[in-house]
């Protein structure tokens, strides 16, 4: 346990988000903004978030499929460490557990550091990415690492509103539930596979960025999946509800980078609170509703 523990704090210290050094941050009177008046790179022109514009994407053919290696075979149920860090909810997993990502554009294999949520005080904000402007409710980061130096990769999801409960999050929130400051630190046998979207094909978009807290470290590369996981109102109240009530930070410029996808992105098509795709149901609604105006007029008229 001991050992699992200074792992975890090692780990965390590499991403430097808990070097006794670094100065407070934090998302109220010390937040984004005031950042990069204490950390350089935070005023960066390669930084994370951003906002994914659809129209903007170049398509590339020739990126490799994304490989998530171990995430969803039943061996990767393994013991995981729970925490709030003081900024969001963080996860580590067993040093045993061998969880990476591969393929892509990454040149070698990038291990699993850590898990960690971002989210807001209502449920119509809280993603750091941003698809066509359209801000998501929840956005979990898994944080890699590959075998060369101070070498990063962060892959995302986005959460989209339901109207019911995923239950395939249930165990996960009863731990988020419990980690209501820095001081509590839960072992729990956790499925993370749970946290992705369920479709076999794992599309993304891929851009140079940089960490999205202090330091602001430059040179990550960044996978968002294209896909999304959904959770409920009620679900998302167990990360407003704890010690900080929000932890995002909004798109930054996008200045000469690219943004590259394995596929052909649409524009992304904003959703009602319940999930429902408004625009096809509405539009059809709204010619029914002409229509009904026509026969009305031609009848009054004739
Ligand atoms: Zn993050």
């Amino acid at each position: 346990m001991l050992r699992l523990l200074l792992f975890s704090l090692l780990s965390y210290s590499t991403l430097g988000e808990l070097r006794s050094s670094t100065p407070h941050w934090d998302y109220q009177r010390h937040g984004p903004d005031a950042w990069p008046h204490v950390f350089d790179a935070c005023e960066g022109d390669a930084q994370s978030p951003i906002d994914i514009r659809t129209s903007h994407v170049k398509y590339d053919s020739h990126l490799a499929p994304l490989l998530i290696n171990s995430y969803t075979t039943n061996n990767t149920i393994s013991v995981w460490n729970f925490t709030h860090n003081g900024h969001t909810i963080i996860a580590y997993p067993s040093p045993l557990s061998r969880l990476s990502i591969s393929g892509a554009s990454l040149r070698e294999v990038y291990y699993l550091v850590n898990v960690h949520f971002h989210w807001g005080y209502h449920p119509y904000h809280g993603s750091e990415h941003t698809i066509d402007s359209t801000k998501f409710p929840l956005e979990v980061h898994f944080v890699h690492e590959a075998r060369s130096p101070n070498t990063y990769a962060v892959l995302s999801v986005l959460f989209t509103l339901q109207r019911h409960d995923n239950e395939q999050l249930n165990d996960l929130l009863s731990i988020v539930n419990q980690t209501i400051n820095a001081s509590v630190w839960i072992e729990y046998r956790f499925d993370v596979s749970r946290l992705l979207p369920t479709t076999s094909t794992k599309h993304f978009f891929l851009y140079n960025g940089s960490f999205t807290v202090p330091p602001c470290t430059e040179g990550i590369t960044w996978i968002v999946l294209a896909k999304h996981v959904p959770i409920s109102v009620d679900q998302l109240e167990i990360f407003s509800g704890n010690s900080v009530p929000s932890n995002f930070r909004s798109p930054q410029k996008l200045s000469s980078r690219t943004i590259l996808a394995d596929f052909e992105p649409e524009p992304y098509e904003v959703e009602s609170s319940h999930g429902t795709p408004h625009s096809t149901a509405n539009h059809a609604q709204i010619s029914m509703f002409s229509l009904s105006i026509i026969i009305v007029s031609f009848l009054t008229n004739y």
